[in-house]
């Protein structure tokens, strides 16, 4: 069984390898790609609208409960990223 997230963004469920994990660094989140970072995590769906709407909500702060900078966040590393992901994965 693929573990169900919530993404943050559109907040539908989603499978666990559907989805990114965001994770804090300090006060900033940032992208988690190896999902190996410690602490609550962020779920997001690799796109482009569920990251704005994340964004727009706050839903970054209401996922890790404070107040918490996106600003290092960039939509470019997040497809980035998911791109990677699925040529590795699916083999
Ligand atoms: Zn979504």
């Amino acid at each position: 069984m693929v573990p169900i997230r919530t993404c943050i963004g559109c907040r539908r469920q989603a499978e666990q390898d559907d989805v990114v994990r965001f994770a804090l660094d300090g006060d900033e989140v940032r992208l988690d790609a190896g999902r190996s970072m410690p602490g609550r995590g962020a779920w997001l769906h690799p796109e482009r609208e569920c990251f704005e709407t994340a964004l727009k909500r706050k839903a970054f702060h209401r996922a890790f409960r404070r107040q918490v900078s996106t600003e290092a966040l960039d939509f470019d590393d997040v497809a980035h990223m998911s791109t990677t992901r699925k040529r590795v994965g699916k083999r």
